[in-house]
């Protein structure tokens, strides 16, 4: 078959951010995850949203899906594109917009939860399985993909729910058996799918992270899985197969705003993001630099405020306590996607890139020079404590009857900064990364700390549907009552003995 537009399609490839080795097509940089000197993938360029933004608020999330994605994935052909979206963005969601907007008092949520695990991570990780079988497939890989991950909780969960029953893959996730919380456990051990695997292991979530890794470099082991037909892959926050996907749904939300009569053809908007990794911020960048008209990028941080100080200062410094919070997806200390953007600020240079990272893992700390300080004038970057968190949350749901999760609720705090700080009056979209759902128990607490104290899980949730009025959803009603399907738990040192029996190797 011929496919005409593909050819008009610039091709963009990706090359490493720590050398000049030779770069790889978008097909390769999925497979491969990470590049072989260490370094993450980026485009040799940002390719240009070359589509009207009028034209882009007629149509639907798979097709704006696709008018992002297929200039970035260059090497996957139309039909493989619109087959991998197609399987990605269906029924698993429970709103056939997929990333709907709410206006609350003049502010935008664009809601990215309504995937299988209620959060954002589920717009990834819902095509990324799609994206490595086919980009397997384009390079002739005849091995079945083993997904090997280990989860504090949430991802874990949301990557198996991506590759449940997607043939040519099959998916272990290592949890630590005490280190999860009742309802993420439930949620993993419940999990469906002939092709998923779910190991408790003794020992904390480093144990379970570092032999996965050490799984991952052990050539003999590569080996042994090649004989039988296998090869590990990983499908952390650092493939280019989960940034591009998440550069659409900022397109999607412009194109929604203008469709709704929101704003002009071409009028700027400030975007909001709480940040852990630096993924879905950066995916926000790239969508800026293809051209979407985005003013401020503002990068909302929890009490793990190491991005804050980095945007005040312009030294990143790791060597501080790690705080536990209640937005426990943000409580990070190593942005790792934040790589990518210091890569950019050096003018795509390499080598100053290395020393920086090669710095933050030595000293724990870098600094950027000056003139790469002036190309961080895109973000704004700000934090709040916990008690700010749980006032956005009270102060949302009270004056504008809107119920926010944990995470969301430090991107709408850090707003409120923004605000007071600058007084701007851009449209702003907050991207909303986990439904309340998922953190019942901090979100009735700010809401009304006395009266919901002591109440179990379950008890929560159904105060919570009570005062928002947002039915339950299915995700949580389904592990109220599902059978729990995996109940391995190993040593951690016996991890590489359960993959191969896992295997039947
Ligand atoms: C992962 C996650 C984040 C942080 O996103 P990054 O891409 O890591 O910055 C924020 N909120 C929730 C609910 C998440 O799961």
């Amino acid at each position: 078959m011929i496919m005409g537009r593909k050819e008009e399609v610039m091709e963009v490839l990706y090359k490493s951010t720590r050398s000049e080795n030779a770069p790889v097509t978008a097909s390769m940089a999925i497979l491969k995850g990470l590049s072989e000197d260490g370094g993450l993938f980026v485009p040799t360029q940002i390719p240009k949203l070359d589509v009207k933004l009028s034209d882009l608020a007629q149509m639907s999330y798979q097709e704006v899906a696709y008018e992002v994605m297929s200039r970035f994935l260059s090497d996957f052909t139309e039909e493989e594109l619109k087959s991998c979206i197609a399987n990605a963005y269906d029924a698993k969601f429970d709103t056939e917009k997929i990333a709907p907007i709410k206006e609350v008092n003049g502010v935008y949520y664009l809601e990215l939860f309504h995937g299988a695990t209620i959060a954002f991570k589920d717009m990834a990780l819902s095509i990324l399985p799609h994206l490595m079988t086919t980009a397997a497939k384009k390079n002739q890989v005849k091995n079945e993909i083993v997904i090997l991950t280990a989860t504090s909780g949430d991802t874990g969960k949301a990557a198996m729910a991506g590759f449940a029953d997607v043939p040519g893959t099959k998916i272990i996730v290592f949890y630590p058996k005490h280190g999860v919380s009742a309802i993420q456990e439930k949620q993993m051990v419940t999990q469906k799918g002939d092709n998923t695997y779910v190991v408790g292991i003794t020992g904390n979530f480093d144990d379970a992270q570092t032999a996965v890794k050490k799984m991952f470099n052990d050539r003999q082991m590569a080996k042994e899985l090649d004989a039988a037909g296998f090869q590990f892959s990983s499908a952390n926050s650092i493939n280019v197969g989960r940034l591009v996907p998440q550069v659409v749904y900022y397109v999607y939300a412009y194109a929604t705003l203008l469709r709704d009569g929101k704003i002009q053809e071409g009028q700027k908007i400030n975007v909001v993001v709480p940040t852990g990794n630096f993924g879905n911020i950066l995916a926000a960048y790239y969508a800026k630099q293809m051209g979407l008209p985005i003013q401020k990028l503002i990068c909302a941080s929890n009490e793990n405020k190491v991005l804050f100080d980095f945007f005040r200062t312009g030294t990143y410094d790791r060597r501080r306590e790690f705080k536990l919070t209640s937005s426990p997806s943000m409580d990070i200390l190593i942005s790792s996607n934040l790589e990518r953007l210091i890569y950019s600020l050096t003018g795509e240079d390499p080598k100053l890139c290395r020393q920086m990272m090669e710095s933050l893992s030595k000293d724990g700390c870098y600094t950027i020079t000056e003139e790469m300080r002036e190309g961080l004038s895109d973000f704004y970057g700000n934090f709040c404590s916990e008690g700010e968190t749980s006032e956005a949350i009270s102060a949302t749901f009270y004056g504008g009857g809107y119920v926010l999760d944990p995470h969301t609720a430090v991107a709408a705090g850090v707003y409120q900064k923004y605000l007071r700080q600058t007084e701007d009056s851009t449209v702003t979209v907050i991207a909303s990364t986990a439904s309340p759902y998922k953190f019942a128990r901090s979100v009735m607490g700010a809401i009304d700390s006395t009266r919901y104290e002591g109440l179990g899980d379950f008890q929560l949730i159904e105060a919570l549907t009570k005062v928002s009025g947002v039915p339950i959803p299915k995700a949580v009603e389904e592990i109220r009552t599902a059978p729990v399907l995996h109940d391995r738990v190993v040593d951690a040192c016996d991890m590489p003995d359960t993959v191969r029996e896992i295997l039947g190797i």
